[in-house]
């Protein structure tokens, strides 16, 4: 193993330079796994500028960067298993990735069971994160931009 260029912590086995680190150098993850891979290694690697531009934009915002920052720094991170991943048609395209991250802290050793959902906007993937609310009517236009109502976008994937 190359010291400069460790395996990526998303365990995919390919160095980090040959895997999320082009996606954290800007170029833009081509699925939503690769888009949730490269998410957990840059929780694991600290940045927090990327784990902010990868959250859809509607929602960048309200996100608690300190908090992310500081989970990142006190954990340290085991690994991570993908287990399912299902592509909704539609425009635009939605995604859901069911995975397992682990970690431990002070607090000892985690696992965290999670199915996450994203959506792709000008050709870029995002993350829907569940725990900022999108301030939408149903019959809205979606606060993601993808030109449909709220209702037949990205509220069922909020409310999963
Ligand atoms: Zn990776
Ligand atoms: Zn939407």
């Amino acid at each position: 193993m190359d010291p400069l260029d460790p395996n990526c912590p998303c365990g995919s086995g390919n160095p980090l330079s040959q895997c999320c680190g082009h996606y954290h150098g800007g170029t833009p993850a081509p699925c939503a796994e690769l888009l949730m891979r490269s998410r957990y290694s840059a929780y694991v690697l600290g940045l927090v500028d990327y784990l902010v531009a990868t959250t859809l934009p509607a929602q960048q915002q309200a996100l608690d960067r300190d908090a992310m920052a500081a989970w990142s720094a006190q954990s340290t991170w085991l690994g991570l298993e993908v287990e399912q991943r299902e592509v909704f048609g539609g425009k635009p395209e939605h995604a859901q990735v069911t995975f397992v991250a682990r970690w431990h802290d002070d607090n000892g050793e985690h696992s965290h069971r999670e199915c996450s959902a994203f959506v792709q906007v000008d050709g870029r993937w995002y993350f829907i994160d569940p725990t900022v609310p999108l301030k939408a009517g149903r019959n809205d236009p979606c606060p993601c931009q993808g030109g449909q109502k709220f209702k037949k976008c990205c509220a069922p994937f909020l409310s999963a």
